[in-house]
């Protein structure tokens, strides 16, 4: 029997969430799917491990989009709609900020949050709530226009808030608000989870993040994310698509600036109408299109135009006593020295130490998370590449160790325990990891960073023009919606939306 088919409709390079994701709304809509993935499970980054005899959870701290039962959000309602039904646990409550002065735990909910501000910087309620609410109207405008295309009439009437703050950074509309100083510091922990500091930060993007987290609160499956990708999976396949694991695709083959098919590492060359690649742009531009020479020059300068996002460093302890034993008692907690976030920016550049850190311990939403009597602790940091790429791989071992001491000692200081003597497992990734296993481009996880150069409003109004291959498409966190495993879920349906249009177009 042939293992694949003669002929595809679409090809998906890659079963991580975003890819998954596009081949669910596919394979719903009747297309013939291939989905290739070059591990031996589905998920990508979300994906767990085991160590002695532990799962371990490898990535996912909280998702967004999500939402309670009874009033599921964006990313929530769409799997429950296409039947992919995970076991989802809130996690209890946005972060604990400890910060230089402060030492304040924030719940979601925007009347909670403003109140909790407040009560650490009193005064700041009304302002704290104001903000939120802007973010709200950006969020809920910026939702609209993805989805729909509006004239310019429309934009300017309906659309105020945006409109206002679009052309500004975080940091100039947080200004407009005249707070002190400590209750912008309260507000800013997330910008790590979109790795560029407030003066840089489109306010755009602040909104969408504040407004989803502290608007809709976070959550995280039971079975860790591995449970999500499997049931995405397992629901893909039931649809009718075709998932093979360990197919390494190695080429995107083009004729004339068009799609044709791919070739696998096997050697098999697989046809299709279209591709969706979770191989980031910069890897499909430079080595994957086969042949090369149909590279427009286009594509190498749009990738070049973009700066990447961050990666990630992140320690991963399995400890010999519940929690609270050991003085954790925030699920979710940002440390760091400052909230200078342009001299964090900065210093992610570099090999540490890192001075903003972000640690999770699982147990506290989920007190089955790890056996009885032990927790799971995690400690995350989010560099940039440009360090990473110095280190030789004589000295990879050295730097590895001295930076997950540092943030381990730094902790610890913190909980006030020494967490090194409690360790019964120990998990270090790297940047260098996460390009090994997920096969991202310098290890990011992030795509490409927000800046106010290179905007989502532009990238969302860009999109058409920014195609190089009639055919392919990509579906992953260096796409419009960004990182994260929700905006991968969006991403996904974002691209496999893209490829019905054209075949419909197509078939006119
Ligand atoms: C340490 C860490 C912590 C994180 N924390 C959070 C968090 O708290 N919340 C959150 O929302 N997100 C978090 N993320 C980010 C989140 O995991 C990712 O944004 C999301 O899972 C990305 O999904 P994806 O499908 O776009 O890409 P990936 O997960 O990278 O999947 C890409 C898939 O494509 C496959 N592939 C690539 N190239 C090929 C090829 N040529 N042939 C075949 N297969 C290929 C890879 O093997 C992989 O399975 C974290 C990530 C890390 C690493």
């Amino acid at each position: 029997m042939q293992f694949y088919r003669e002929h595809y409709d679409v090809i998906v390079i890659g079963g991580g969430l975003a890819g998954l994701s596009a081949a669910l709304v596919l394979a719903e809509q009747g297309k013939d799917v291939l989905v290739l993935e070059r591990h031996n499970q589905p998920g990508g980054a979300a994906t767990s491990f085991v160590r002695g005899g532990i799962e371990i959870e490898a990535a996912l701290h909280e998702m967004v989009g999500i939402g309670p039962e009874d009033d599921r959000q964006m990313v929530g309602a769409f799997l429950e709609q296409k039947g992919v039904n995970v076991d989802w646990l809130r996690v209890p409550e946005a972060y604990h900020a400890s910060l230089p002065g402060l030492e304040v735990t924030l719940h979601a909910g925007f009347e909670t949050f403003a109140r909790e501000v407040d009560a650490a910087v009193p005064g700041t309620y009304e302002k704290v709530l104001r903000v939120l609410e802007l973010c709200r109207a950006v969020f809920e405008s910026i939702n609209e226009l993805s989805e729909h295309s509006v004239n310019k009439l429309q934009l300017l009437l309906k659309h105020t808030d945006l409109v206002k703050t679009i052309g500004y950074s975080t940091q100039e509309v947080l200004d407009t608000f005249d707070l002190p100083q400590a209750a912008v510091d309260l507000l800013a922990p997330y910008w790590i989870y979109v790795g560029t500091s407030l003066s840089e930060l489109p306010f755009t993007i602040f909104s969408i993040v504040m407004a989803d987290y502290i608007g809709n609160g976070s959550y995280i499956p039971r079975q860790f994310s591995h449970e999500f990708s499997v049931k995405l999976a397992e629901r893909v396949e039931a649809l009718g698509a075709q998932i093979e694991y360990r197919q390494h695709v190695e080429k995107i083959l083009v004729k004339d600036g068009r799609v044709t098919g791919v070739r696998t590492a096997r050697g098999d060359e697989i046809l299709a109408d279209y591709v969706i690649s979770a191989a980031y742009p910069n890897k499909v531009y430079t080595s994957m299109i086969e042949p090369l020479s149909e590279v427009p020059p286009k594509a190498i300068r749009t990738v070049n135009g973009r700066r990447l996002g961050l990666t990630a460093f992140s320690v991963i302890l399995i400890l010999d006593q519940p929690a609270e034993a050991l003085n954790i008692r925030n699920y979710n907690v940002f440390h760091g020295d400052t909230m200078d976030t342009d001299e964090l920016y900065r210093d992610l550049a570099g090999l540490g130490p890192y001075r903003y850190l972000t640690c999770i311990c699982h147990n506290l939403a989920n007190p089955d998370a790890t056996p009885p009597g032990t927790c799971s602790y995690s400690i995350t940091t989010l560099p940039r590449i440009d360090g990473w790429k110095t280190v030789s791989a004589d000295e990879y071992d050295r730097v590895k160790h001295a930076v997950a001491r540092q943030m381990i000692e730094d902790m610890s200081r913190w909980c006030g325990v020494n967490l090194l003597d409690h360790v019964l497992e120990i998990v270090i990734e790297t940047p260098v990891t996460i390009a090994h296993y997920t096969g991202s481009w310098n290890g990011c996880i992030y795509g490409y960073a927000h800046t106010m150069e290179d905007h989502l409003v532009a990238r969302l109004m860009m999109e058409q023009q920014d195609k190089v291959f009639e055919g392919l498409e990509f579906a992953g966190a260096h796409q419009i919606a960004g990182d994260g495993m929700g905006p991968a879920v969006t991403n996904g349906r974002r691209a496999a939306q893209n490829v019905l249009d054209a075949m419909r177009k197509r078939k006119a």
